[in-house]
């Protein structure tokens, strides 16, 4: 039985790559794929087939993939160890006639994905990426990483009281973005990305487009300490959750349990979608999975019972400038280790026994991991931990790492949290 390989500050790196890469959740679940290619994960089709073969493999749909480990001599009642994550970000998206403007402006439509910070996507230059159906009913990623739209601020000159008043932005009429000059002419956008993917005028049926911050991820920081980039909430645990999982099949320990991932999309706006934690995605691919090894139901109800799912999000360091808004006594630092999410009203599922869960997991990877608690007078966001737990009677740990700026187009976290987290999730995922 051999250990998997530590992870250090070249999976941040490769975290970097990976935020660049993945400006959707299409591309965040095809990278995480190629990934799994390479350490010998094959893809299954949902409309096969399936065989109780051992070995990685991976569902792909929209933007979610589930993946799995099948040990040799898995039997068909071996529960599951589930790391679960999400893909997607709030951001602005393209509307169906996205085709407007003003005053010699060419604009595009958008509408606002999930609860973005909105000032955050002012004045930056933005790409616009995403997914095309084409007249032959397939799909195709499309990527235009260039600086090509930009939301303007109104000059301080005509809005005087922005200093004393705050910004506020109605999203409707101060979110759209330009993105050139002249009229604007129906169906202009579609025709530019049909060009810029090389396909015939006319290919291009269907579109799920949004925009996306062009600058890259950075260390920053006296001592480069610290990392900034799009998206860390949540493709920061989708790249650790895919990095453990690998590694854990690549050494090939001798498992009693079957290690996964779970990456599901619209986790920003409830979850509630073929793709989303909340639909049947997770529960269809762990019930194949015991059905193809030939078990019975009575298999799956024992699977399930002994399955885990440490369920990895984001969460809030302690902010330097508004240390008042957290709870006194739980102060997750950055570069602090991973944290423990937890609320007692369940807005996130961690309870005592899964506490001990993942401090057995981060005792084993020598990792020391930090609690986050909500200030009982400030709201507890949530995540997919208590959707998973509901949905499927899954025994479920709310954790993740502490980031600064959360849904901002640019947020900030320390450089070492995200592999720390990758290191205690191998240490999960081995058992
Ligand atoms: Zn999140």
């Amino acid at each position: 039985m051999s250990t998997p390989a530590r992870f250090d500050r070249g999976h941040t790196d490769d975290l970097m790559s990976f935020l660049a890469a993945s400006p959707t959740p299409y591309h965040a679940v095809a990278n995480a794929a190629e990934r799994l290619e390479k350490a010998g994960f094959r893809q299954v089709a949902e409309t096969d087939a399936w065989d109780g073969t051992s070995g990685g493999k991976y569902v792909l749909r929209g933007g979610a993939i589930v993946a799995w480990y099948v040990p040799e001599g898995a039997e068909p009642h071996t529960p599951f160890r589930i790391v679960g994550a999400h893909t997607d970000s709030p951001n602005l998206r393209v509307k169906p006639q996205p085709d407007t403007g003003a005053h010699g402006w060419r604009q595009v439509a958008v509408e606002i994905y999930g609860g973005p910070l909105l000032n955050s996507w002012l004045d930056r230059d933005l790409g616009l990426a995403g997914r095309l159906s084409l007249r032959d009913g397939s799909t195709r990623l499309v990527n235009i990483d260039r600086p090509l739209l930009r939301v303007p601020q109104l000059a301080i000159h005509l809005d005087r009281s922005v200093t004393a008043d705050g910004l506020k932005l109605d999203k409707q009429r101060h979110m759209q973005p330009v993105w050139g000059l002249g009229e604007p002419r129906e169906g202009d956008l579609i025709a530019f990305l049909e060009e810029e993917s090389g396909l015939p005028a006319g290919e291009v049926t269907g579109w799920d487009l949004m925009t996306h911050s062009v600058e890259r991820p950075a260390y920053l920081g006296r001592d480069r300490e610290l990392l900034a980039g799009p998206r860390m909430d949540n493709l920061l645990s989708v790249h650790a959750g895919t990095a453990a999982l690998t590694a854990v099949a690549t050494a090939d320990s001798r498992l009693d349990h079957i290690p996964v991932l779970a990456a599901f999309d619209h986790e920003e706006n409830g979850s509630q979608s073929d793709t989303g934690a909340d639909g049947p995605l997770l529960g269809n691919v762990l019930e194949r999975s015991v059905l193809a090894r030939g078990g019975s139901l009575e298999d799956r109800a024992r699977a399930f019972a002994g399955t885990v799912c440490l369920s990895s999000d984001t969460g809030h360091a302690v902010h330097p400038n508004y240390a008042e808004r957290h709870d006194p006594t739980h102060h997750p630092r950055a570069n602090g280790g991973p944290i423990l999410k937890v609320n007692v009203n369940n807005r996130y599922a961690t309870d005592g026994s899964g506490r001990a869960v993942f401090a057995a997991a981060c005792e084993k990877a020598d990792v020391r991991f930090q609690t986050f608690v909500s200030n009982n007078a400030m709201p507890c966001g949530t995540t997919i931990g208590p959707i998973t737990a509901a949905r499927h009677g899954i025994r479920t740990v709310d954790i993740g790492v502490a980031i600064l700026s959360m849904h901002s187009a640019r947020e900030l976290c320390g450089a070492d949290d995200p592999f720390l987290l990758a290191n205690a999730l191998v240490a999960f995922l081995e058992g």
